[in-house]
C-alpha cells in the first residue's frame, strides 16, 4: 500500500519537489527536496501519537541536537497518517565509519535526550512495544524459534533469562526514545550532530535509553566493551545513574541485542531494515556470550560510576602460576585470556576481536565448522585404536599419500609434530643401521628427550651439541654452504639421516638459500644417512606455490613428518614414509590415540575445507600481496632489513629484537596479533586470510615503527 510521495507532498502541504525512499522499519519514509534546495521528511504512518510532535519539540527546545521539527500532518484517504517534517542535517553513525571516538559523545546525547524526555507525561506505551525492554523476556522467548541454528537460539534464550534476573519494574521509569540507534544519531564534524525517529517512544526505564545506544554503538568495533563503557560514562556524565541501574546496563545490552535478531530472524527477510543490523548483532553475542559475563557487567557499572567490587578472588593468571608447569611460557607482557575463535579472529573475554597471524595450527580457520562437525559427529558414533578396521584412517592415508612424491605411500598417525619426529628418528636408525643425526642451525623440531637434542633452537647458551649429533649450518648461508657443511660432517663416516624444515619456522622463517638443501641431502646420503623433511610448520599448502615446503627446492625426502595443521588444532600429526623403511622398525609399533577415528575424521575434514575453500591458492595470492605491501613499507621503513617466505609464512626482520619486541606489543594493542623470534616478524595466519586482513597486518606493523 504505497501512496505518490510527490503528490502528497504538493497536495496537502504544497511542498512541489522529487521524492526519494528512506530507511523505515514500520513508517514509510520518503526524502522530498525542492528546486531551491529545501528538504523534508515525509514519514506516511499507521498510527501516530500526539506524544512524537511533544517529544521533537522537548529535544529541539532542550538539547543542543537538532531534530525534525513538524511543518505539517494530515490524515491520507487509506486511513494512514501524513506528516512533512524538516530534514536533519549530518550523518548517521552507521553511514559515518563509526568512530569510536564518538561514543561518549553520543552517551551525553542519549542522557540528554533522556533528561529533555523527562518531563513528558502520558501517551507513550509501556510494556506492549515488542522493542520495549519491559517486556523483553516474553519477546525474546517467544519469537526465539525463528532462529534456526540451535547455537544462536541459546545464545538469544540466555538473554532472556538474564534479563529475567532484572527488576525491571523498579527501576526509574520514564518516557524514551528507546531507539537511538546507529542510523537515528546524526553525527557531523566529530560530534553528535542530530537526533531523529521518535516513532518508538516508550514508557520505560530510563537506563534503556543508554543500553539501547550502546547496544548499537558496539556493532562492527573491534573492541566493543570500551565503546560501550565510554558511551555509558558520557550518559552518567549528565543523568544521575543509580545503583540499580548502573548493574542493568549489561543485561539489557544483551537483551536488546536479542530482540534486535530475533525481530530480524521473525520478520520479512526483503526488508532491508529488518535485517541490516542483524550481522552486527550477532557478532557482538557470540563474542559477548563466550566473554566473562561478570566482568562485562562489572565495566559498565564502573563506567556508569558505581564501581563493583569483584567477588572473584584470584584471576586466572594467578591461578595459572599456581597450577601449571612453570617453565611454560605466555605470550604477551599482558597476557590474552582467549575465550573465542572464529575465521582469522580470537576473541578475549571482554568480546575485544584480535586478528590472528600467529595460529597457524588453526590452518582452516578457528573453529571452522565442517571440522567441528565432523569432529562431534564421529566422538558421537565410535573413537578407538588402529588395532581394529576403521575405514576413516585409511581413507586419510590414501588421501596424503596421493600428494606425495611416489614412493612415500605408507603412513603412521601421531598426536603431535614432536610424536612424528621421534618416530622419523627411530625409523631412519633402524632403516640405516647408523645413529648420529645431522641437523640445521636454528632448527626445532619438538619436545622429546631426542628431540631436544637436535633442535638447535632451544639450546641452552654454550651448550655443546651431543657427540651423535651434527648441526650443519644455517640453511640462508649461500655461497660456501657445502665448504662448511663438509667441515662438520668431516671424520662423521656414518649417519642415520638429516632432519631439516624446508623453509624454517622456529629459526624466524628462514627460507634456505637456492640448492641448499638438495646440497644437504646429498651429503647426508653419501653417508649412508635418509633425508626426513620436517612439514611440521610449512605443510598442507601455507607455502601457497606448491602443498609441501619440499617441492620447493626440488629435494624428494626419504620420510615426512606432520602436524600443527593437519587436525586444525586437534591433536594430529604423522609420519609418511617408503614401505621398506617403514617395515625397518621390526615389531609393533603402537599409538593408543594416534590414528583414531575421531582425529582421522577431523583430518579429512581439514583436508575437504583445503580443496573446497582453494586454501592453497589462496595462500598463494594473499601471500603474494603481503610480501608485495611489506616490500612497498620496507622502501618507507628502514628499520625493516628483509622481508621473506613463501605463501603465507612471511618472516619480517627489523633491526633489533627490541623493536620487533615492542612492536608485537604494539599490533596486539592495535587487535592484530603477530609473534616474534628474535629480530624476526612471523606472520603464519590462518590460510582463510584475506588481501584486507593483509592490509591490516601491515597498517599495524607501520604503525608500530612510526610510533
Ligand atoms: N617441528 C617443527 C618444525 C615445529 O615447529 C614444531 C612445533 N613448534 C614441532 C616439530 C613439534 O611439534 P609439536 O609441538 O606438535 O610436538
Amino acid at each position: 500500500m504505497s501512496v505518490d510521495p510527490v503528490a502528497v507532498a504538493a497536495e496537502h502541504f504544497g511542498v512541489v519537489g522529487t521524492a526519494t525512499a528512506l530507511p523505515g522499519y514500520l513508517d514509510e519514509n520518503h526524502k522530498i527536496e525542492t528546486a531551491d534546495g529545501s528538504r523534508y521528511v515525509l514519514k506516511i504512518s499507521a498510527s501516530v501519537s500526539p506524544l512524537q510532535d511533544e517529544m521533537l519539540k522537548a529535544i529541539a527546545d532542550r538539547t543542543p541536537y537538532q531534530t525534525s521539527g513538524l511543518v505539517g500532518s494530515t490524515n491520507l484517504e487509506d486511513g494512514r497518517s501524513a506528516r512533512l517534517l524538516t530534514w536533519v542535517d549530518g550523518m548517521a553513525f552507521a553511514d559515518a565509519g563509526r568512530p569510536p571516538s564518538l561514543a561518549r559523545a553520543i552517551g551525553v546525547a542519549a542522557g540528554e535526550v533522556a533528561n529533555a524526555l523527562a518531563p513528558l507525561e502520558g501517551g507513550a506505551p509501556a510494556g506492549i512495544s515488542t522493542w520495549d525492554l519491559a517486556s523483553g523476556v516474553e519477546t525474546i522467548r517467544s519469537m526465539a524459534p525463528a532462529i534456526d541454528d540451535e547455537r544462536r537460539r541459546t545464545i538469544v534464550l540466555d538473554a532472556a533469562d538474564l534479563l529475567d534476573t532484572l527488576d525491571f519494574a523498579a527501576l526509574p521509569h520514564q518516557v524514551i526514545h528507546n531507539d537511538l540507534s546507529d542510523d537515528n544519531v546524526l553525527v557531523a564534524g566529530g560530534a553528535v550532530a542530530g537526533v531523529i525517529d521518535v516513532a518508538d517512544a516508550v514508557w520505560s526505564a530510563r537506563i534503556a535509553e543508554a543500553a539501547v545506544a550502546a547496544t548499537y554503538v558496539m556493532h562492527h568495533q573491534e573492541d566493543p566493551l570500551s565503546v560501550a563503557c565510554d558511551l555509558v560514562g558520557g550518559f552518567a556524565s549528565v543523568v544521575d545513574v543509580t545503583t540499580d541501574e548502573a548493574a542493568a546496563i549489561w543485561p539489557l545490552i544483551m537483551a536488546r541485542m536479542a530482540i534486535s535478531v530475533v525481530h530480524s530472524a521473525s520478520g520479512p527477510r526483503d526488508n532491508i531494515h529488518r535485517t541490516k543490523s542483524e550481522a552486527g548483532g550477532w557478532d557482538i553475542l557470540e563474542r559477548f556470550h563466550a566473554g566473562d559475563s561478570t566482568m562485562m557487567r562489572t565495566e559498565l557499572s564502573t563506567a556508569a560510576g558505581h564501581p563493583v567490587t569483584s567477588t572473584e578472588t584470584t584471576s586466572v593468571l594467578e591461578r595459572r602460576h599456581r597450577l601449571l608447569g612453570p617453565p611454560l611460557s605466555l605470550a604477551y607482557e599482558e597476557p590474552i585470556n582467549v575465550v573465542r575463535g572464529s575465521g582469522v579472529h580470537l576473541y578475549d573475554e571482554r568480546g575485544r576481536r584480535y586478528l590472528d597471524c600467529v595460529n597457524n595450527v588453526a590452518h582452516v580457520g578457528h573453529s571452522n565448522p565442517t571440522v567441528v562437525a565432523a569432529a562431534s559427529l564421529q566422538a558421537a558414533v565410535l573413537n578407538i585404536n588402529t588395532r581394529y578396521l576403521h575405514d576413516e584412517v585409511l581413507r586419510y592415508a590414501g588421501r596424503i599419500t596421493a600428494t606425495m612424491p611416489d614412493g612415500l605411500d605408507v603412513v603412521f598417525l601421531t598426536n603431535s609434530g614432536s610424536e612424528a619426529n621421534e618416530l622419523a628418528i627411530r625409523l631412519v636408525r633402524a632403516a640405516t643401521g647408523n645413529y648420529d643425526v645431522a641437523c640445521l642451525e636454528g632448527g626445532y623440531h619438538g619436545n622429546t628427550t631426542t628431540l631436544v637434542e637436535i633442535g638447535p633452537y632451544k639450546f641452552a647458551p654454550g651448550k655443546v651439541p651431543e657427540p651423535w649429533v651434527h648441526v650443519l649450518p644455517s640453511p640462508s648461508l649461500g655461497t660456501g654452504y657445502d665448504e662448511a657443511a663438509r667441515r662438520v660432517l668431516a671424520g662423521v663416516p656414518a649417519l642415520a639421516g638429516l632432519i631439516a624444515e624446508s623453509i624454517q619456522g622456529s629459526a624466524g622463517q628462514i627460507v634456505p638459500a637456492s640448492g641448499v638443501l638438495a646440497s644437504a641431502y646429498e651429503s647426508v646420503r653419501r653417508r649412508g644417512g635418509l633425508a626426513i623433511a620436517d612439514e611440521v610448520q610449512t605443510g598442507l599448502g601455507r607455502v601457497g606455490s606448491a602443498f609441501w615446503s619440499f617441492e620447493l627446492h626440488g629435494v624428494v625426502p626419504d620420510v615426512v613428518t606432520l602436524g600443527k595443521p593437519m587436525g586444525n588444532g586437534h591433536p594430529v600429526g604423522a609420519v609418511v614414509t617408503s614401505r621398506q623403511i617403514g617395515e625397518a622398525l621390526g615389531g609393533e609399533y603402537f599409538n593408543t590415540f594416534g590414528g583414531n577415528p575421531v582425529s582421522a575424521a577431523v583430518a579429512n575434514a581439514v583436508l575437504d575445507v583445503i580443496e573446497d575453500e582453494a586454501l592453497q591458492a589462496n595462500a598463494a595470492k594473499v601471500g603474494s600481496y603481503l610480501m608485495a605491501e611489506l616490500e612497498t613499507l620496507a622502501g618507507r621503513r628502514l628499520q625493516i632489513t628483509d622481508v621473506r617466505g613463501a605463501g603465507l609464512f612471511v618472516g619480517v626482520e627489523l633491526a633489533s629484537a627490541d623493536v620487533a619486541g615492542a612492536l608485537v606489543e604494539h599490533a596486539k594493542a592495535n587487535g592484530v596479533l603477530i609473534t616474534a623470534a628474535g629480530n624476526v616478524l612471523k606472520i603464519k595466519p590462518p590460510l582463510v586470510f584475506s588481501e584486507q586482513d593483509a592490509d591490516r597486518v601491515v597498517a599495524a606493523i607501520d604503525a608500530g615503527l612510526a610510533s
